[in-house]
């Protein structure tokens, strides 16, 4: 028996295939190339890191030829050089008959873009999306192994209901979320979107209710998490095992977890919580605070 561990994850380089602006706050942006047919995901929230030239490079500069070391390589370039990296979400996936991977898609919320609400900036990631266009190439540090620990959405065994937060930037791993569980799986969801044309229609087997939250209809963009006062008020299905999932913006994100803790006292260890941005910092300085 063979004792070799196969890595879960590599470097893909991909390119830009196509592009759809799927509402007002977000564009999907599906990648191509003979790489991905490694790529392996069982979807999920499956996170992934993206790294994107800035203008007027022809592709991102990371160092992958330094094997193990390309994070220490890529940390020593100037700030101008060394790609962009970002953390998105694989939204869809596609393979052949053989099961090799043959196009990918990832949403984009395109923050401080003319289409929202105007009180966001943009970052080099939304603005990159904003432009994308057929052939423009990115580098993608990605699963080659489908269960990998990129994939933070694991329900306890035994769960007898899942509840979802997620802001626009989440809202992408929700769908895919959803679209992935099975029928009979109680889900009760809040997702709170920038545009009342944000709301999406998703596809699900699971016994789900959604309630949607847009920033046009709430006060501001400050106001968040919007849902919090409705998930408060919200009589939730008597459940012996409730599984809580919540992600999005980082401040919102930590209101959440204390409700669901705190106040519904749900096994803390039963509550998944990921911040996906901060209000007022780039990733960059994010993981510099080492969150
Ligand atoms: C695991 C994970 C998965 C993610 N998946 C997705 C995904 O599928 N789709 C997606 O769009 N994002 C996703 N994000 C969030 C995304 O990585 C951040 O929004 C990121 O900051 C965008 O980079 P940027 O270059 O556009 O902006 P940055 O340069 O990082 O930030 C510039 C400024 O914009 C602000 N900002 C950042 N994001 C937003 C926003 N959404 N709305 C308003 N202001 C913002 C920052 O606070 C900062 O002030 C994910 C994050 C994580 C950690």
């Amino acid at each position: 028996m063979s004792t070799a561990v196969a890595s879960p994850f590599r470097f893909f380089s991909l390119h830009v295939l196509r592009t759809r602006r799927v509402s007002p706050s977000l564009t999907r942006v599906t990648f191509g190339g003979d790489e991905l047919r490694d790529f392996r995901s069982h979807g999920l929230d499956q996170s992934l890191s993206l790294f994107l030239p800035h203008p007027g490079q022809e592709e991102p500069v990371v160092p992958i030829e330094l094997g193990d070391s390309w994070w220490q390589g890529w940390r020593e370039l100037p700030d101008d050089v060394r790609a962009v990296m970002r953390s998105y979400t694989l939204r869809g996936l596609r393979a052949d008959a053989h099961g090799r991977t043959t196009e990918i898609d990832i949403d984009f919320v395109l923050h401080g873009i003319g289409g929202d609400s105007g009180s966001s900036e943009a970052g080099p990631a939304s603005r990159w999306a904003s432009q994308a266009g057929p052939g423009d190439r990115v580098l993608l540090l990605g699963p080659a192994l489908a269960d990998n620990r990129a994939i933070r959405f694991r329900p306890p065994d035994g769960t007898d209901l899942v509840l979802l937060w997620a802001d626009e930037t989440a809202l992408p791993a929700t769908a895919a979320i959803l679209e992935a569980l099975p029928a009979g799986t109680r889900v009760r969801a809040w997702i709170e979107v920038p545009d009342v044309q944000d709301v999406q229609e998703l596809v699900t087997d699971a016994d789900a209710e959604i309630t949607w939250f847009t920033h046009s209809t709430h006060d501001t963009a400050q106001d968040s998490p919007m849902a919090l006062d409705g998930i408060r008020a919200a009589q939730l299905p008597s459940a012996e095992r409730p599984y809580v999932w919540i992600a999005g913006e980082s401040g919102s994100v930590k209101q959440l977890r204390r409700h669901f803790v705190s106040e519904r006292g749900i096994d803390r260890r039963a509550v998944t919580f990921v911040g996906y941005w901060r209000r007022g910092l780039t990733e960059e300085q994010l993981r510099e605070q080492g969150e």
